[in-house]
């Protein structure tokens, strides 16, 4: 385990409001932070030390940003995985480029999680229309067809509820590498956010509640309303999952809760700090940032305990435009992410609340 102390300059690929919030934390600890990322234009940049613009592909801007840093990490998971590996070479990287390549396709993804025991919806991989409507007869309808690369927020996927809607959605989705998923009548979405240090030590944040408005998170509840036994196995599958990996820094999983067996089943893991740990800022002693920094750096893990319920809530598109009315109330705690350009779908920022136990 090598300690990077306080003073030292933490790289990171990626400049959104995941890596701002990064940068504040590693900034509370002591740390610089440089930010790599092709956009000039980017949130994480505002409150960091120094910034360099380039391709994820461009091997001599990254050599010369390695060089300048003490430790690199990121902040999304579509970095390619050749970008990682190369800068493995010159300086540490957390988390490893092998969970980029796990998460990076929904199949290895899946079959990863499958292989170590944990249940996701039944799945099936398809390559055009015919095989599609084969694997259809078998998983049933309604299901959902995904890319099987570079999907979020419900982008890059499509319900199918008869064969009628088969073709439609092969078109929009315009790709060979397609995941068939059985469509899960699920009652809630959690997500466990995990860390896990250098030495090994895994700590995880209660189970929050995730709802979505448009495919987008909108609202997260801490701790989830669901029972502490299915708290208590969602916490052991996470654990299981960062344990396996030979994993740095903080992971997040995202399940299905339904009423009937199985009654947990992964969506997908995120090799990142996660839009649903927003809450951790100001409701625990060492926020999914500061986890995620103390993690690479090689210090003791921070306290995952919280002081009551939180609600986060995004602020998404024109939502912003409330600001004026939220900071009215003294007890929201409002994070704007400083990003100029206000667009429909864009996550602009979020508030929390708190109601103290
Ligand atoms: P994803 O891009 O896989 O995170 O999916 C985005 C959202 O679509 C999820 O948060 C769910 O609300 C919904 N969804 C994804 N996969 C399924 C599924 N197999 N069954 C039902 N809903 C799903």
């Amino acid at each position: 385990m090598k300690t990077i102390g306080p003073g030292s300059t933490i790289g990171m690929l990626g400049g959104g409001q995941l890596g701002r919030m990064m940068a504040m934390a590693a900034a509370q600890l002591g740390y610089k932070t440089h930010v790599y990322c092709p956009e000039i234009d980017n949130p994480a940049e505002q409150v960091s030390d120094q910034a360099t613009h380039g391709k994820y592909e461009d091997m001599s801007a990254l050599k010369k940003f390695a060089s300048a840093v003490d430790v690199v990490t990121y902040e999304f998971e579509n970095i390619p995985v050749s970008t990682v590996e190369a800068l493995s070479e010159k300086v540490a990287v957390f988390p490893n480029s092998k969970v980029l390549q796990i998460s990076q396709d929904r199949l290895s993804e899946k079959t990863f999680l499958n292989e170590l025991g944990i249940k996701t919806a039944p799945f099936s991989a398809v390559s055009n229309v015919d095989e599609a409507a084969s694997v259809l007869e078998e998983i049933s309808y309604p299901a959902v067809l995904k890319t099987r690369r570079f999907g979020y927020d419900g982008k890059g996927q499509a319900i199918v509820k008869s064969v009628n809607d088969l073709e439609q959605a092969w078109q929009t989705l315009s790709s060979d590498q397609i995941i068939i998923e059985g469509f899960i009548d699920f009652d809630m979405e959690i997500s466990v956010i995990a860390v896990r240090g250098q030495d090994g030590e895994v700590r995880c944040f209660t189970p929050v509640e995730n709802r979505h408005k448009n495919h987008i998170l909108d609202i997260s509840i801490a701790p989830a309303r669901i029972s502490d036994a299915l708290k208590e196995k969602a916490i052991i599958q996470a654990t299981k999952i960062i344990n396996n990996i030979d994993y740095v820094g903080v992971l997040t999983v995202e399940f299905f809760v339904s009423q009937n067996d199985p009654k947990l089943r992964v969506n997908e893991i995120a090799p990142r700090v996660h839009n649903s740990g927003h809450w951790t800022i100001e409701a625990c002693p060492s926020s999914q940032f500061e986890q995620h920094i103390r993690a690479i750096c090689g210090l003791p893990l921070g306290g995952t305990s919280f002081i009551g319920e939180a609600r986060m809530t995004n602020l998404i598109g024109e939502d912003i435009l409330k600001l004026p009315e939220l900071l009215k109330d003294g007890n929201l705690n409002v994070h704007h992410y400083g990003k100029s350009e206000v667009r429909a779908g864009r996550k602009l920022g979020h508030v929390t609340k708190i109601s103290v136990k």
